[in-house]
């Protein structure tokens, strides 16, 4: 253990560091009532919320020396497996990812810089949930299962219940997001993810995942999906925008349906950024965009 507690000069409030080695000492650290504890692993945001004294806890239990935690694997029922050593940069860059999820990697493709995605974790983005993240929004898209492990064990958390608020997560305070699953994709989908950033690298002020799938008897939509970030709290899944392109060939009208579907559908929010009507705007415009990608890649 480390403790880093008289450096004046440092900007975070004094705190304890350790790396445990187990997944069962992590949890056990994280399970101490008298100590106010919080896990590290990328440190990406954690560091900056520190630094601005936003968060203060006594312990920092960082799971990045976690052997059981740093697989990448795709597993006999042919889902991908991330633990929550995995930096963004090693899923992004992986086969398997590219080749079964390329959605994933592309959406990591859009975090920050490169400095940021090589020290990052893809469960740290998950277990953070920034609105605008980019992470959330793709694990929605593709039905992402959440691990999480505690004091009484693991539980597997759906993507639909697992996003509970902005920077809220159903992981409790004494748990771990252990691993995400992503289960197989089906074999005629297309993919695209669109966003507006003001410059390259910054946090979206909107942006969108979609996913068709193509049925090969009729040629047309069999399942759509379509997820947006920075339209709400929680990644938002529009079921009107995907009625309106299910049994399609996403044509003018079906376009035109989903359009519609996303300025009639989303509420976001007013912010320093940009108002409610421009996100809505951009969001119905990168809906658009996105499907026109998404079927011609199926
Ligand atoms: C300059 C800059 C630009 C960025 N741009 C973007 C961007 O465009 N898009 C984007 O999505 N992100 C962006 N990020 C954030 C980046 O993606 C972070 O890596 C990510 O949000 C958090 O991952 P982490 O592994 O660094 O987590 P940490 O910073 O270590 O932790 C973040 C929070 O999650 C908790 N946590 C971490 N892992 C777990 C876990 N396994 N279980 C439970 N709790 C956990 C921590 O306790 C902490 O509260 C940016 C960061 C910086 C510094």
């Amino acid at each position: 253990m480390t403790t880093i507690r008289e450096a004046r000069w440092l900007k975070p409030t004094p705190f304890d560091y350790t790396a445990p080695r187990t997944l069962a000492e992590a949890v056990a650290l994280l399970g101490d009532p008298a100590r106010d504890t919080k896990v590290v692993a990328g440190g990406q945001s954690l560091i900056p919320m520190l630094n601005m004294r936003l968060a203060r806890p006594e312990l920092l239990v960082d799971i990045t020396r976690i052997e059981e935690l740093a697989h990448l694997t795709v597993d006999a029922s042919g889902a991908l497996r991330i633990g929550a050593a995995v930096r963004q940069a090693r899923a992004a860059a992986d086969p398997a990812v590219r080749h079964g999820w390329p959605l994933l990697a592309a959406a990591i493709s859009h975090i920050g810089h490169p400095q940021i995605r090589g020290r990052g974790t893809v469960c740290g983005s998950l277990a953070h949930h920034d609105p605008a993240a980019e992470l959330p929004t793709a694990a929605r898209a593709l039905d992402a299962r959440f691990v999480i492990t505690g004091p009484g064990g693991s539980r597997i958390v759906p993507a639909e219940d697992f996003f509970v608020a902005t920077f809220s997560t159903a992981v409790d305070d004494d748990e771990l997001l252990a691993e995400v699953i992503l289960p197989p994709p089906p074999a005629a989908q297309g993919w695209a993810f669109e966003e507006l950033t003001r410059r390259h690298g910054d946090f979206a002020t909107v942006g969108v995942a979609v996913l068709l799938e193509r049925d090969s008897a009729t040629g047309l939509v069999r399942t759509a999906r379509v997820v947006f970030s920075g339209a709400g709290p929680v990644p938002v899944r529009l079921s009107a925008a995907e009625d309106a392109l299910v049994g399609t060939g996403v044509d003018e009208a079906a376009l035109a349906a989903a359009r519609s579907a996303a300025l009639a559908g989303l509420d976001p929010s007013d912010d320093v950024h940009a108002s409610a009507a421009h996100r809505r705007e951009t969001a119905a415009h990168l809906l658009v965009r996105a499907c026109t990608t998404a079927w011609e890649r199926c």
